[in-house]
């Protein structure tokens, strides 16, 4: 199950070897989204039952989770179906950001708490297209709301859409930051480094960040952080 740079890396890696039979999930959302090597499939399950029905219809064997950090429903329907069928799972989870030296982050549970924040007067939101929807009744600050595709839901009122996909560099970033006149960055903690750039800038232009927290992984099956990892733990699974 992917959506992510992780999840293309494997199946790169285990659909050119011999005894992988690899299918790739997404939930097919982004209009054109980057495509993993080896079959695809597109479009939600029908819940953890119809994740269930289909893994067994699809004779899959293993399942790993390589969805997004924010990714939270799937992952736990992951967990509900792999358990109901006695199916081996892994969760692939890159390592969250960490604060550095000139850093000023302000860590919030949730979207909500994201909303309920302290934000200042101009915020350059990089949440992605869903949850913008929790800073729709925020009728004071002005909004930067930079996805890849158009927002989904209720948006606030002063706001200005950026459809843009990254990786960015550090340097662009802190131009749009300066040319925005933005005084907050508001960000979930995906991690990785094709996204961290908006951070370095934030940092340069000294201004704060609320960082969302990500929701927890269900507990019980085996977690990592690196995709060689996630190959070495499917070539057990194998043997
Ligand atoms: P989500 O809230 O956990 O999932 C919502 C529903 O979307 C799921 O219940 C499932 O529908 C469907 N879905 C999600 N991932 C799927 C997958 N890989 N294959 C098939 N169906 C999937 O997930 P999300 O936050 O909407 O993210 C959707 C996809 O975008 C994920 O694959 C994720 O890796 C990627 N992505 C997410 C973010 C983010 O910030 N959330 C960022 C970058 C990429 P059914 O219940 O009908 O099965």
């Amino acid at each position: 199950m992917g959506g992510t740079r992780e999840a293309r890396e494997l199946a790169e890696i285990a659909s050119g070897e011999r005894g992988f039979d690899i299918v790739s999930s997404l939930a097919g959302r982004v209009r054109d989204p980057v495509l993993p090597a080896g079959a695809v499939r597109l479009g939600g399950f029908g819940g953890a039952d119809g994740l269930r029905d289909w893994l067994a219809a699809n004779g899959i064997e293993v399942v790993i989770d390589a969805t997004h950090p924010f990714a939270g429903t799937m992952s736990a329907h992951a967990a509900t179906a792999a358990a109901s069928l006695g199916l081996p799972l892994l969760h692939v989870r890159r390592p969250g950001w960490s604060e550095r030296q000139g850093d000023n982050w302000i860590r919030v549970p949730d979207l909500a708490g994201a909303a309920a924040a302290e934000l200042g007067e101009r915020v350059f939101l990089t949440i992605g297209r869903q949850g913008v929807g929790a800073f729709a009744a925020l009728t004071q600050p002005w909004f930067l709301i930079r996805s890849i595709d158009p927002p989904t839901g209720p948006l606030p009122p002063n706001h200005e859409l950026l459809l843009a996909r990254g990786p960015f560099t550090a340097q662009d970033e802190g131009r749009l930051l300066t040319r925005q006149r933005i005084d907050v960055l508001v960000t979930k903690d995906s991690g990785g480094e094709l996204t961290e750039a908006k951070l370095e800038a934030a940092r340069a232009v000294g201004i704060p960040v609320v960082m969302i927290d990500r929701p927890a992984l269900p507990a019980g099956a085996a977690v990592v952080a690196e995709v060689a990892d996630a190959w070495q733990w499917l070539r057990r699974q194998a043997g």
